[in-house]
């Protein structure tokens, strides 16, 4: 198992993943939990390692140690609009200013198919957000807003961006 990015591995990452109807085993969720610290991030979602399933791992903040695993979480209430800027572990050095609702509700079940809820707000719900956009194959370059694209620092156009990762 190995992290995918684009613009190599984009059938992987830009298809919706079927749905989870049992226990995935623990060694995968330790894999991608080694490969969501090993690369500092605060999300992983399943088609980034390259497994077609719902399922996603997300911290709730840079700093904490915790890691949510959640299976086929769905997202229940949306209110709040901010924007902000994201990165994702599958583009490496772009930065997209994202609009996000800013508290969601999620339901969701846990690694023991329990089925949970949780109310996420700011930072989290942005995590949140943007992993579950990953079940569904969608990326930050398709919720980019104009002007908002980042490669090292520098802005590119939405065309240019999709020259460089879409192709
Ligand atoms: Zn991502």
């Amino acid at each position: 198992m190995n992290l995918k990015k684009i613009p190599k591995d984009i059938a992987f990452l830009t298809k919706a993943c079927m749905p989870v109807r049992k226990r995935i085993k623990n060694n995968v969720i330790a894999k991608m939990k080694c490969i969501l610290v090993e690369n500092d991030g605060v999300g992983l979602a399943a088609p980034q390692v390259g497994l077609d399933s719902r399922l996603i791992l997300c911290k709730e903040s840079p700093e904490s140690e915790n890691i949510h695993v959640m299976l086929n979480p769905v997202i229940e209430e949306k209110e709040g609009l901010e924007i902000d800027a994201e990165g994702c572990l599958s583009i490496p050095d772009l930065a997209v200013d994202v609009p996000r609702q800013t508290r969601i509700k999620v339901t969701y079940s846990d690694e023991n198919l329990n089925e949970k809820n949780i109310v996420a707000e700011g930072y989290f719900a942005r995590v949140l957000q943007h992993e579950i956009d990953h079940l569904d194959g969608i990326l930050i370059i398709d919720r980019g807003l104009d002007n908002g694209f980042f490669y090292k620092g520098k802005q590119l156009s939405k065309n240019e961006v999709d020259k460089k990762f879409l192709k």
